[in-house]
């Protein structure tokens, strides 16, 4: 079937990378280390580069963690990271940017929260000063919006609007809209004041799957700007997981998204790379992009009574992982390689003949033999105690045999 037409945008660098104009889906991060803490946060950072993060996005709270960001720049860069860091700023923005200037400079872009530059008459003017620093660097800026922090005039001006309608909208419908409008109407006020059009990045993040969807919806058909998709407050665990891929599914099969962030709730010391792990897994299941082979495995039944084959998916996939950083760097397009790992004869040989490269385990009552398959043909059959290293040794003759070495860089 093929891929849905993306939604045109207008295409944004940030560094060397670029969101929207039809540029590959980009897949972002953001770190939760204290930014003032340069040790943890070029850690953290280095983290979520290298398990694929294309952007990192840091918070800019204070005075230290502005301070610290052309450190935590340049730590990197000695290092050979070169994933360009996202600003986060809220309430004091104007004022970090101000008193540590070299911080704008080390970012390759500024998040803004219209909802958060700043309360009453300080709102407009707060907002003008950190879209002034914006301009003056040359940096773009992704506006923001979160329905947690939504600009309350705004919304009271929207509520006032409403019930003057002969037939009001419901009120959920108000908020829905005001988050779409705070977006546009910053914007075009940044617009104003000087930021150039293919500077923007937009985003209205809320925390319901529903909501996100008729937010984007809507936000999609109003403007050209390129959108960063989230679902914030996602959760922990399957929940986040789950309630990302359904919310940002949807909107990425309708060609809407041109940057995401699963932001999962890590477990306490759980790995920050799982969100950047979990955002490549539902673009390359949709077949947006690929990162890295995929296993596909059986989920298995009372025909495998043993773990075994399940500990050979498992022991695949991390194979696949642990060589794919050297495998990138070697063979062009092997993230595009499939391979099955079937637990018994009843889907088994059908689901290896069309994956590059599947076994076909024995399952429970079967003669112990395990046909291999590539390209849609049995080529061995595996048995005896090795079957997992024999297996493993085919997967990488295979790597060896079909991906063109890339020349090495000098
Ligand atoms: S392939 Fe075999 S073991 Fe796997 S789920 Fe199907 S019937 Fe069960």
């Amino acid at each position: 079937m093929p891929l849905p037409a993306r939604r045109p945008s207008v295409p944004v660098r940030v560094g060397p990378v670029t969101i929207g104009g039809g540029a590959p889906v980009v897949v972002q991060s953001m770190t939760n280390t204290d930014t003032a803490d340069v040790a943890a946060t070029v850690s953290q950072v280095r983290d979520l580069a290298r398990a694929g993060s294309e952007l990192v996005r840091v918070t800019v709270n204070e005075r230290g963690a502005a301070a610290a960001v052309p450190r935590i720049r340049e730590a990197l860069d000695r290092e050979g990271v070169h994933v360009p860091l996202v600003g986060d700023f809220h309430f004091n923005g104007h004022r970090l940017l101000a008193e540590e200037p070299a911080c704008a400079e080390a970012l390759a872009k500024l998040r803004i929260n219209p909802g958060n530059v700043g309360r009453g008459s300080k709102r407009d003017p707060q907002f003008a000063e950190m879209v002034e620093f914006a301009c003056r660097f040359g940096k773009p800026v992704r506006i923001g919006v979160n329905w947690g922090s939504l600009d309350q005039d705004l919304l009271t001006r929207l509520m006032d609007e409403n019930s003057r309608r002969a037939q009001p909208w419901d009120a959920m419908d108000v908020v829905r809209e005001a988050t779409v409008v705070s977006a546009l109407e910053s914007a075009a006020r940044a617009e104003a004041l000087g930021l150039p059009h293919d500077h923007i990045v937009l985003s209205a993040k809320v925390s319901g799957v529903q909501d996100l969807i008729a937010i984007y919806t809507n936000l999609a058909a109003r403007c050209d700007y390129p959108l960063h998709l989230g679902l914030t407050e996602a959760g922990m665990g399957t929940k986040g997981i789950v309630a990302s891929s359904a919310a940002m599914g949807v909107l990425l099969q309708q060609g809407i998204g041109d940057t995401v962030r699963v932001s999962l709730t890590p477990e306490p010391n759980g790995d920050r790379t799982r969100e950047v792990i979990v955002a490549q897994e539902l673009l390359q299941t949709m077949g947006l992009r690929a990162f890295t082979p995929m296993v596909i495995a059986c989920p298995g039944c009372g025909r495998t009574t043993s773990t075994y084959f399940q500990e050979l998916a498992q022991r695949i996939q991390s194979h696949i992982r642990t060589r794919m950083p050297e495998w990138r760097r070697a063979h062009a397009g092997v993230e595009e390689m499939t391979v099955a790992v079937m637990g018994c004869v009843v889907n088994g040989p059908g689901e290896s003949k069309h994956a590059n490269i599947g076994i076909s385990l024995p399952g429970t009552g079967e003669r112990p033999v395990a046909p291999v398959y590539e390209d849609g043909e049995k080529t061995v059959t595996l048995k005896g105690e090795r079957i997992a290293e024999e297996f493993q040794e085919l997967v990488e003759a295979y790597v060896l045999r079909h991906y063109a070495r890339r020349e090495e860089s000098p």
